[in-house]
């Protein structure tokens, strides 16, 4: 059987010279290989600790849609700018290729208190800081966050105060 790091493409000086782009919409083109990746994410301790899971726009919803579903779990989304309506909590952030904000619908976060973090990949960390950052300055907790990728030598991981889980690491 493939391994799963055989269905991410990687895609050189994309979006920016420099970058290495890891794709990861081949798995979800391989509907048994994106099940057996469910199922292993939702497994965590991570999620399983979690009363709700939040996943970051666009590729994090893909994963985080899909263990929320399997787990019976809610899904807040973290989403750019000009996505939300109504009241939002917003911050700035950095990540590998840019600077961008994330928003939170603030209706969203009053049933739960303890968040799981679902991205498709880590790599500096400044995304999921965004948001952890927003959860952590309205008194909420994150247990962990789980990603499908991690970039080991940018040392996301660093940045980041809480159990990180990758599927894949390159
Ligand atoms: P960072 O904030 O630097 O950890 O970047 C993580 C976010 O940016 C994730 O939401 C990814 O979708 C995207 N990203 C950053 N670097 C890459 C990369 N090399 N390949 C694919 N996606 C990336």
């Amino acid at each position: 059987m493939k391994s799963l790091n055989e269905f991410i493409d990687t895609y050189k000086d994309y979006p920016k010279k420099g970058i290495e782009f890891k794709d990861v919409l081949g798995i979800i083109q391989e509907p048994r290989i994106f099940k057996e990746l469910i199922i292993k994410m939702s497994s965590s301790q991570i999620i399983k600790n979690a009363e709700a899971i939040i996943s970051i726009d666009a590729r994090g919803f893909i994963f985080g849609s899909a263990i929320s579903l399997q787990v019976s779990k809610p899904m807040i989304v973290a989403r750019k700018p000009g996505k939300l309506p109504g009241e939002l909590f917003e911050k700035n952030y950095s990540l590998e290729y840019g600077e961008n904000t994330l928003s939170i619908q603030k209706k969203a976060l009053q049933k739960y208190s303890t968040y799981a973090i679902v991205d498709d990949l880590l790599a500096t960390g400044g995304t999921v800081d965004c948001v952890s950052k927003i959860l952590e300055s309205n008194n909420k907790e994150v247990i962990g966050v789980l990603v499908v990728v991690e970039l080991m030598k940018l040392e996301g991981k660093l940045k980041l105060n809480y159990p990180i889980e990758s599927s894949i690491t390159f």
